[in-house]
């Protein structure tokens, strides 16, 4: 495996490890595999050398990650307030992990930005807006727990890397390369899935776990959706689904019921973005994934103040339903120019 971190970046990293023994890990609101999994798989590798580590999160761990060894020592700020800030204010250092805005920890963005901590990010989104003191910035990696791995790899860690850390990094990596099937064409990643597997890390548990733990509620949701409320656009080779606050309520809606659902329209062929829409208590909450580099990144930034990955993004929409769909709708022939060529001729049907 080729070392592709900054030797400086890693040394300072070290120091900072040395240097510090009380260490806070946090990730992004709304927290994925890759956010808990390499806030966790830290968290044990840390431990394992003695630090005095904990993991505090904007809010709640889904269901689908909590299996993950450790997750009940995760501090959660919607719930205990006053101990998670007792816990920032009183760390030598902050590790933030899967985010690169302040914006995307909600309301722990104020206490984790204004600690006079030391700071590190490590990162794979684009354009990293945060300030800290090293940074591990790598767009093109398949995942945050991916770098977590090379990164406790530089540090010579690697020997402390135990079944519970391998089992955190592999789950981020597993959902974020959607059990490798997408952004998983560097070879080296089947390097560190083998190194993880020595572990005797149960890859299949992970995936049971993370991916295929639905509830009935949320099977008939997502059946719902695809059957009354997906909308093709032909031209824009466009799927888009959108849920309001009565289609989540007559199925019971829970957080993270609809998890994955943005993808199984680009399954249909001819099909190159999806986008869905749903409407929570606080905004509308958009996600969009595309295929041949379609970049939704764009559409998340320009319309919905978001952004994320090339061909994986999110943003929030304050104002109703309608207007939300109404502005991608105005705005949707503008980014045609990215579809492919080489689809012109392809129906889809
Ligand atoms: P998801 O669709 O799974 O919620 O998010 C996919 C990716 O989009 C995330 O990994 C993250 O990079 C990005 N993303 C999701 N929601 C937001 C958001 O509200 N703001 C920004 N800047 N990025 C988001
Ligand atoms: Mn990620």
């Amino acid at each position: 495996m080729k070392n592709i971190l900054d030797p400086d970046a890693v040394r300072n990293f070290q120091h900072l490890l040395e240097k510090h023994e009380k260490i806070v890990l946090t990730c992004h609101m709304r927290p994925d595999g890759d956010a808990v999994g390499s806030v966790l798989g830290l968290w044990h590798v840390l431990k394992a050398i003695g630090k005095d580590v904990s993991v505090v999160v904007p809010d709640r761990v889904p269901r689908s990650l909590q299996f993950l060894p450790g997750v009940r020592q995760i501090a959660v700020n919607t719930q205990y307030d006053p101990y998670c800030a007792r816990l920032v204010n009183e760390a030598g250092l902050i590790i933030m992990c899967d985010f690169n805005t302040a914006s995307r920890q909600g309301e722990l963005a104020a206490l984790i930005q204004g600690a006079q901590a030391d700071k590190v990010l490590i990162d794979h989104h684009r354009l990293p807006e945060i300030k800290c003191n090293v940074m591990f910035s790598f767009p093109d990696m398949s995942s945050t727990c991916e770098l977590v791995f090379r990164l406790i790899a530089a540090c010579g860690l690697y020997n402390k890397v135990d079944k519970a850390a391998a089992t955190c990094i592999l789950t981020g990596m597993i959902t974020d390369t959607q059990n490798f099937t997408v952004n998983c064409n560097n070879t080296e990643i089947y390097e560190i899935l083998m190194r993880l597997l020595e572990k005797e890390v149960d890859k299949k548990k992970i995936v049971d776990e993370a991916l295929k733990s639905t509830s009935y509620n949320a099977l008939r949701l997502n059946s719902f959706a695809l059957l009354e409320r997906l909308q093709i656009f032909e031209k824009s080779r466009c799927a888009l689904i959108v849920l309001s606050k009565k289609d989540l309520d007559n199925f019971n809606y829970q957080k993270g019921d609809t998890e994955g659902l943005v993808n199984m329209p680009l399954e249909i062929r001819g099909i190159v973005y999806s986008i869905f829409m749903r409407e929570d208590d606080d905004c509308i909450k958009v996600s969009t994934r595309s295929k041949y580099d379609f970049p939704v990144c764009d559409i998340c930034s320009d319309l919905f103040d978001g952004g994320g990955h090339l061909m994986a993004a999110g943003g929030e929409f304050h104002g109703t339903l309608q207007e939300c769909k109404d502005i991608f709708i105005e705005h949707i022939a503008d980014y045609d120019k990215f579809l492919p060529k080489k689809l012109e001729n392809l129906e889809i049907n």
